[in-house]
């Protein structure tokens, strides 16, 4: 049978896929429906019609999932941040669990039981929401003119205007609101990605779970100082715990949210927080902790009551006994390098963003840390300019790379090295199977991974495996 677009057809869904749709299938036709959750029988109509497949939107869901559950947020559907808050948490986590172990299969070429040996169980957050410690709103003007800040809504850049995201902290709101007000009051205009014209882009906004202390920065397109600037710094103070009030200038006509440089216009140039190590038995706090300054340009990790645990289990999985030389590549600010180099003889971190090289060295001063050491520039230039020039060696490698995963050049170099153990920590299990495969084919094999879910609502999840050199 030939479906075509417009077609209304009734469906139950089987199985959802890697962006958090609903698939079913009618007389072996495939059907790829946006908000359907595992377990629903739904009516939907067809948008896009392809031979063997269709893209289809949902129109009513006739008999709900038991995973199903009313999203906390009102605007989930159209909102590009969440995807699966119309499923249970459990069943979220079911389905990382499972995205992960697909991945490590179709991608990385392992064998089922192989990966159901290896993989743990996913481990959950206590609150799905609220999680998130940073936050960067684009702000721009509704049809009749007004003011908003909001997300972007999916695949598109208009904006949704909400000021109270389910997964940010409760302080959004009034720092949003705050700066909504300053903007009406003294003519500041909202920028227009269409025209290019117009003056403040977007809000970041984050706030250091342990110290409390938040910091704003607002990114705008004109070289010109901005006006009443005393108002907005006012305003924003109304917020307990404005620690950091910040400016960045970016006039490019691109998708890239911050500019080249922050300068800061009230309080200090940075936060702080405290990342302590759990025990990886029960994930209890130990009193071993580390602490770090955050500026507007670096990256942390969103979730930091996560980011514990999966820290603590890369720490456990590196295996460190206080006499191995560790590389830790894609290190941003130090967080990873800082935590292992109390169990270690000497770290070494790479990095490609240099303000946060200068944020890592720091904060090695700051915890009083002095085995380390940190390298700007590419993974994959650094590293095998290092080894090839000063023969550098290390007794395990740990890597964290952005989405995209590791280059080539970096993945070789490490199979040139031969460190004894890789820990692979990845918020992509896609491109982590396909590098797992090349270390994998070279002389690794795989002994533990577990998923940690940082991104509650989300079909992110973030990942850490163990590879241990063969012989
Ligand atoms: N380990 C850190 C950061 C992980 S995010 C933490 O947990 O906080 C990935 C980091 O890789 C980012 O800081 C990003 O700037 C950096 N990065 C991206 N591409 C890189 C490359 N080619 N070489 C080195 N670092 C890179």
């Amino acid at each position: 049978m030939e479906y075509k677009k417009n077609d209304i057809l009734t469906v139950t869904i089987e199985d959802m896929g890697s962006d958090g749709e609903g698939i079913g299938k009618v007389d072996g036709y495939t059907l790829f429906i946006k908000d359907a959750v595992i377990g629903d029988v739904v009516i939907c109509k067809i948008m896009k019609a392809k031979k063997n497949y269709a893209y289809a939107k949902l129109e009513k869901v006739t008999e709900p999932s038991v995973s199903r559950v009313t999203p906390v947020c009102r605007y989930h559907k159209q909102c590009g941040g969440c995807q699966l808050q119309a499923m249970s948490y459990e069943a979220q986590l079911e389905y990382k669990q499972n995205k992960v172990r697909n991945n490590l299969i179709r991608i990385g070429g392992f064998d089922k039981e192989l990966v159901d040996r290896i993989m743990e169980p996913i481990v959950g957050m206590e609150n799905p929401y609220h999680y998130r410690n940073k936050a960067q709103f684009p702000v721009g003007t509704d049809k009749d003119g007004n003011l908003i800040t909001g997300f972007y809504a999916g695949r598109t850049h208009d904006i949704i205007a909400n000021t109270d995201c389910a997964l940010g902290v409760k302080e959004n709101r009034q720092i949003l609101e705050a700066v909504l007000r300053y903007m009406k009051e003294s003519s500041v205009t909202a920028y227009d990605e269409k025209t290019g014209k117009g003056i403040v882009r977007h809000i970041l906004i984050r706030k250091g779970f342990a110290s409390e202390e938040i910091m704003v920065c607002l990114i705008i397109n004109t070289l010109k100082p901005l006006p009443v600037k005393g108002r907005l710094i006012e305003l924003l103070r109304e917020t307990p715990g404005m620690t950091s009030v910040s400016i960045s200038i970016n006039t490019e006509r691109t998708n890239v949210i911050m500019g080249k440089e922050v300068r800061t216009i009230w309080g200090k140039d940075t936060i702080t927080d405290t990342i302590h190590v759990r025990n990886t038995s029960d994930f209890s706090l130990t009193d071993k902790a580390i602490s770090f300054h955050i500026s507007p340009l670096s990256f942390y990790q969103v979730n930091p009551l996560q980011t514990e645990k999966l820290y603590s289990l890369a720490l456990e999985y590196a295996g460190l006994t206080g006499r191995e030389t560790v590389w830790d590549l894609y290190c941003g600010i130090g967080t990873i390098s800082l935590f292992l180099a109390g169990s270690a003889k000497r770290v070494c971190g790479v990095e490609i963003v240099p303000q946060a090289i200068e944020d890592a060295r720091k904060n090695a001063e700051f915890n009083g840390i002095t085995n380390v050491e940190f390298f700007a520039g590419k993974a994959e230039e650094v590293l095998p300019e290092k080894y090839e020039q000063e023969g550098i060696r290390a007794d395990v490698i740990v890597v964290d790379p952005p989405r995209k995963g590791c280059d080539e050049a970096c993945l070789n170099t490490m199979l040139k090295m031969q460190p004894q153990r890789i820990v692979y920590v990845s918020c992509d299990s896609a491109t982590l199977a396909r590098d797992l495969k090349v270390l994998c084919d070279g002389s690794y094999e795989i002994v533990r991974g577990r998923a940690v879910d940082q991104f509650g609502g989300t079909v992110h999840t973030e990942v850490v495996v163990l590879l241990q050199r063969n012989g």
